[in-house]
């Protein structure tokens, strides 16, 4: 039962003049066919270099991958000729990006656009393609799509151009959906809509979705499981509701208590103290250390592993135990 794309101790260097950057340091995780997997993690976590590993659209150099594999059907697609490479990439696999506007072409319509990827890819005609593109257009809801193949980008609001673009990304039936902070530049009930909209696409294609976002609020409804990088390692996995139940991680437990809950209102906001790691200086022993409200002595000097919890879940916290039996507040 071999997950559909399974990223395999990934590790990604940028060979810079101040140094190299190890931006991806060590990470797997998985997705199967129906399921959805939140990556989470601030700016400069990893999250998204990971994702343009997968797809192949990391600046080569100064990016390097000198360790790890990304296996799609059990086929690592490093290894690849450039052909497969990009047949998988694009195809079997899509992204989709925070920002449309500049993602899409401001003097093309946009049917002319979505019926590129059917002229392009499978060889249609013009006018199947455009008919194609209708469809697509009404699977994404756009309300009067047979009237607004013909408009541009610009005349489209924020949260309609965000579903252009999952239209075209849908457009080659991909069985691997990654949608990078595909709400982040929307207001919060727009936002809502797009994540339905992802969650309902994918309940019927049965893609596997891999929602990289920096706020556990968009994606507590539509994840299955969740894994939480920080200084470009996974820090903690686990399926969603265990996490809310009880995270295993002092940063997931700091994002946790960040997210505004209804009965909290009026309530002071938790905030993790500090900065994000400079990954060209990573602290010694835990990354997380400086920041963290559960540090002991051996923190500053032992890095620690992703201890295994269960079979599902796993925390790089040498006090998972403790972080885990403390109660929320
Ligand atoms: Fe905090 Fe130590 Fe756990 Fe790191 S290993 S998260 S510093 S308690
Ligand atoms: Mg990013």
């Amino acid at each position: 039962n071999e997950p559909l794309l399974a990223v395999d101790d990934l590790h990604v260097e940028f060979h810079t003049r101040a140094g190299v950057v190890r931006a991806v340091n060590g990470v797997s995780y998985t997705v199967r066919a129906g399921e959805t997997l939140a990556v989470l993690g601030e700016s400069g976590s990893g999250k998204s270099v990971t994702a343009q590993a997968i797809m192949g659209i990391l600046d080569m150099p100064p990016a390097v991958i000198p360790k790890g594999e990304i296996r799609f059907k059990g086929t690592d697609v490093l290894k690849l000729s450039e052909r497969d490479r990009t047949q998988v990439r694009g195809e079997r696999i899509a992204m989709i990006f925070q920002d449309a506007l500049s993602a899409l072409n401001p003097v093309f319509t946009v049917g002319w656009q979505i019926s590129e990827m059917f002229r392009v890819h499978r060889g249609m005609s013009k006018g199947a393609a455009m008919k194609k593109a209708v469809e697509l257009m009404d699977r994404v809801r756009i309300p009067a799509a047979k009237q607004r193949v013909h408009d541009y980008p610009h005349q489209f609001s924020g949260g309609m151009r965000q579903r252009i673009m999952i239209a075209m990304s849908i457009a080659l039936d991909p069985e691997v959906l990654i949608a990078d902070e595909p709400t982040t530049a929307l207001d919060v009930t727009v936002q809502a809509q797009i994540m339905e909209l992802l969650a309902e696409l994918q309940r019927e294609s049965q893609m596997g979705l891999i929602l990289i976002t920096h706020d556990l609020g968009v994606v507590a409804d539509v994840a299955d499981k969740i894994a939480v990088m920080y200084g470009g390692r996974i820090v903690e996995n686990a399926p969603v509701h265990d996490i809310y139940k009880a995270p295993a991680h002092p940063y997931t437990k700091g994002l946790l208590d960040s997210i505004p809950r209804v009965d909290q209102k009026g309530q002071e906001l938790y905030a993790i103290k500090g900065l994000p790691p400079n990954l060209l200086s990573m602290p010694t022993g835990c990354a997380f250390h400086p920041r963290c409200p559960y540090r002991q002595e051996n923190c500053v000097t032992d890095t620690p592993p992703l201890y295994e919890i269960s079979g599902t879940r796993g925390s790089a916290c040498h006090y998972w135990r403790e972080v885990l039996d403390g109660e929320r507040q």
